[in-house]
């Protein structure tokens, strides 16, 4: 079974993002569950936690069909006066996901800002995402693979697999796959061969057993171009195909399948595609 669906707005309460994903024929969602562009965000109330899980039940969503997002402001490598900030907004958010009765938080590994070398870097972020899980129980730290735009780290397959390495409970991390930062990256899947060797790639160095959510979208740029520009499906560089070999392919099976593409109008034909594609239509 595939869950196909978006990240939803939760403007008005976190509770209206499943209204939302059910409003589009989505059978997953992503959301923030804070201001994405604020450091500070008032604490959940217990009506609002309340309201959104009776929306989850009522319309028939599990935990494994929703892949909360963190704010974009957060840097777990960041080493200057920023970094407690980045960390407790990061525990803050993990946080936020236990309290709705949820298993996963989604967020971009962090970005060196040429204070150190990538290698070093790349222990700070495992001892950011260690203290998010030191604060929680139950949730899973899910690493998502990034453009390597500017100085930002996790865009091989290798890097995720080092961060990985260095976290103190590497049983709690997942990994979240978009399509259009992994071809930024260099990472070709425009054809069945292409997408075939990518996936083992994935497999050899990360394994599917950690992937736990997809974002997709298409690209807006060339393979290798390290812009992090998504397109909506099949109006990019990558067009339908890739998302049809996603779509048939039982990797993919019982995990968030998001679409972060720019234009919103689009998601349901963009859903109704996909749905298509994985002979759940
Ligand atoms: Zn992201
Ligand atoms: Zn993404």
């Amino acid at each position: 079974m595939k869950y196909i669906g978006a990240h939803v707005s939760a403007s008005g309460g976190v509770s209206n993002a499943p209204l939302n994903a059910h409003a589009i024929g989505a059978a997953a969602f992503a959301l923030f569950t804070k201001n994405q562009r604020q450091w500070r965000s008032s604490p959940l109330s217990s009506e609002e936690i309340a309201s959104f899980k009776d929306a989850m039940q009522r319309l028939g969503y599990t935990p494994a069909q929703v892949l909360p997002h963190d704010s974009y402001l957060i840097n777990l490598g960041n080493v200057s006066e920023n970094r407690k900030k980045s960390i407790d907004s990061f525990c803050d958010e993990m946080r936020r996901v236990q309290q709705l009765g949820l298993d996963r938080l989604n967020f971009h590994p962090g970005a060196h800002l040429n204070a150190m070398t990538p290698e070093e870097n790349m222990v700070k972020i495992a001892e950011g995402i260690d203290e998010g899980l030191k604060e929680t129980e139950g949730v899973f730290a899910v690493i998502e693979n990034t453009a390597g735009q500017g100085t930002n780290l996790g865009y091989t397959f290798e890097q995720i697999a080092r961060i990985i390495d260095h976290i103190s409970q590497p049983e709690r991390v997942g990994v979240c796959m978009d399509t259009c930062h992994m071809f930024a990256a260099g990472y070709d899947i425009r054809t069945w061969e292409a997408y075939e060797h990518t996936m083992e790639q994935f497999a050899s160095v990360i394994g599917f057993d950690r992937l736990m959510g997809v974002h997709l979208n298409d690209a807006l740029n060339d393979l290798g171009s390290r812009v992090d520009r998504h397109a909506p499906l099949g109006e990019g560089k990558l067009g339908w195909e890739p998302f049809r070999y996603i779509m048939q392919d039982s990797r993919f099976d019982s995990i968030p399948l998001i679409l972060e593409t720019p234009r919103p109008e689009l998601w349901p034909e963009e859903i109704r595609i996909l749905k298509g594609y994985a002979g759940d239509a």
